[in-house]
């Protein structure tokens, strides 16, 4: 499972996940809602594998894309009992571990979380801040935006969260 060469200057990833919503185990199987590393009062959480950190994975992602390298589902599978329950910094951890093996080092990544409930507004600064301290980064490398989905299909029906970034690498 090694990284295989890559070139150029600039290298560009995309991530994007989705989690299942549900309520809190036990009455449902969602996870206590964690957003980004960042602990949220919910009375839905995402339901999932590791701890189901929709964000977590889909950064973790974009650093991946960004080195051609495998995803987060063929880097830590979701059957493997290992994983259970864990702590997606860690997935978070590897891929820019794998970046910086690779010569370079993140430049920016800009993410969207949509979801109904519950409201990102008053968390996003603190999620910017985690995530930056678990790669090592500047807090303005890390941008976090959230938006509804105004009501309508699982998202806007509060049964589902969904996550998009884009990340920029730059060869040091
Ligand atoms: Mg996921």
């Amino acid at each position: 499972m090694s990284d295989q060469m890559i070139s150029g200057a600039f290298r560009v990833g995309h991530g994007y996940d989705l989690h299942r919503l549900e309520a809190i185990e036990p009455e449902g199987r969602g996870r206590p809602f964690v957003l980004g590393g960042v602990r949220i009062e919910s009375s839905v959480g995402p339901v999932g594998h590791s701890d189901a950190d929709v964000l977590m994975h889909c950064v973790t992602d974009a650093l991946l894309g960004a080195i051609g390298s495998e995803d987060i589902g063929q880097l830590f599978p979701d059957d493997d009992a290992r994983h259970e329950g864990e702590d997606s910094r860690v997935y978070l951890e590897e891929a820019i571990r794998r970046v910086r093996g690779l010569g370079y080092e993140l430049v920016n990544l800009d993410a969207t979380v949509v979801c109904e409930r519950p409201k990102l507004k008053g968390h996003k600064g603190a999620i910017r801040e985690h995530l930056a301290r678990v790669m090592g980064v500047d807090v303005g490398s890390v941008n976090v935006k959230g938006k509804t989905h105004e009501g309508v299909d699982a998202i806007g029906e509060g049964r589902a969260i969904e996550a998009h970034c884009v990340a920029l690498i730059a060869r040091v």
